[in-house]
């Protein structure tokens, strides 16, 4: 997903989504960090810049574009909801040792779920969980 900072502001009022500055810069978060950020992770990051901005405001935000289909909830961890503004169907891999949560690439045409024509399909879910490869790499030092 290639996306320009300047077509932000196009990009949500396509999606029907008032581009307030607040919207705007937590869009342009998710796009720029990649790194399928809680609320609580954009709200530290963006609350210098915008001292007004509430937990609420970014949650409410996030909500809404869900809602409006530009981003997807990421909820491996039950008590930690994350947000992702990559809309293409891909995996998640979380490393239980730093945190971090990685896409994974995959190519849908090579699983077979056939099992599933019957079935109406509204959300993709693929997880992982273990240890990430830099994490790998420290433990052998
Ligand atoms: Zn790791
Ligand atoms: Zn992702």
């Amino acid at each position: 997903m290639k996306f320009n900072i300047e077509d932000v502001g196009e990009y949500l009022k396509s999606h029907e989504i008032k581009p307030s500055y607040q919207r705007m810069k937590i869009f342009e978060y998710l796009i720029v960090n990649r790194n399928h950020p809680t609320v609580d992770m954009i709200y530290q990051a963006l609350v210098k810049d915008i001292p007004t901005l509430s937990k609420t405001t970014v949650y409410n935000t996030l909500n809404l574009f869900v809602e409006k289909k530009i981003a997807t909830v990421i909820v491996i961890e039950e008590n930690e909801t994350r947000y992702d503004a990559d809309i293409n169907i891909h995996g998640h891999f979380k490393c239980q040792q730093c945190g971090e949560v990685y896409d994974i690439d995959i190519d849908m045409d090579k699983i077979d779920i056939s099992i599933l024509d019957k079935f109406q399909i509204n959300e993709h879910h693929l997880y992982f969980k273990g240890i990430c490869e830099k994490c790998l790499k420290n433990f052998k030092k």
